[in-house]
């Protein structure tokens, strides 16, 4: 069936129209399934195309060159773990989801070694396996570094590019320098909580005009760019913190 339906048209028009969190290519063959996974990384954010068996998802993959790929096992044509098996021998590690029907296909896919970042059984929550791409994403972007892409829930900065997106489907939020600093040295350790002198101390070195009234108004400016997917807690007494991801 490689004629073009509209869900395909539909496809087409995220991989190249609006700005996204990467593309993900889904190979799946039972379309309410395909639709639910669609709908959910649409929604996320990323960019998805869809292919319903194992030959075309293959050639999709190799022509497209997506982030991830979500792979379902059960696929006609070529089966999920073939299609893993022949990107791999041609050296392409791209990361792979592989969505199993039963408990029994995990030891399979796991035993294999094919390089399966990450696997989720039917039934699964679309919000889980949203959460499972972003982390399979998360860890293929290497080793931590400084120029390593930081997500704290819907908030994503890239401190290489200092480019800053929020919310879902993300945006791009224009931070000032300071702005930026500040939220990337708060989102490099979540979990943990900085006082207004620590944080001037760190991220303005020791030179900030006004004293540590200048990080609540910075604090304040990023809330107002971020809106609702403002990952930044005050604590009250202590200052401030971004919680784990
Ligand atoms: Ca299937």
């Amino acid at each position: 069936m490689p004629t073009p339906d509209r869900a395909d048209a539909a496809d087409s028009a995220d991989v190249s129209g609006r700005a996204v969190r990467g593309l993900v290519v889904v190979v799946e063959d039972e379309i309410a399934i395909a639709d639910i996974i669609r709908l959910n990384l649409a929604k996320a954010g990323y960019g998805v195309h869809v292919e319903r068996d194992g030959t075309a998802g293959l050639a999709a993959i190799r022509s497209l060159k997506p982030a991830a790929v979500i792979l379902d096992v059960g696929l006609p044509g070529l089966d999920g773990v073939e299609v893993c098996r022949r990107l791999r021998s041609t050296d392409d590690w791209t990361p792979v989801l592989f969505v199993t029907a039963r408990d029994d296909e995990v030891d399979r896919i796991v035993g294999l070694e094919l390089g399966a970042d990450d696997y989720v059984t039917k039934p699964f929550s679309p919000r889980e396996l949203v959460a499972r791409v972003t982390s399979v994403l998360r860890r293929s972007r290497g080793t931590p570094g400084a120029d390593q892409s930081l997500v704290v829930g819907d908030v994503r900065l890239e401190p290489g590019a200092r480019r800053a997106f929020a919310g879902a489907p993300e945006y791009e939020v224009e931070l000032t320098a300071t702005e930026f600093d500040l939220l990337a040295y708060l989102m490099r350790r979540p979990g943990r909580v900085f006082s207004r002198e620590q944080l001037i101390s760190e991220v303005w070195g020791y030179s900030a005009v006004g004293g540590v009234r200048t990080v609540d108004v910075h604090i304040a400016q990023v809330r107002a760019k971020l809106g609702d997917a403002s990952p930044i807690r005050t604590v009250r007494g202590v200052g401030y913190a971004v919680d784990r991801p």
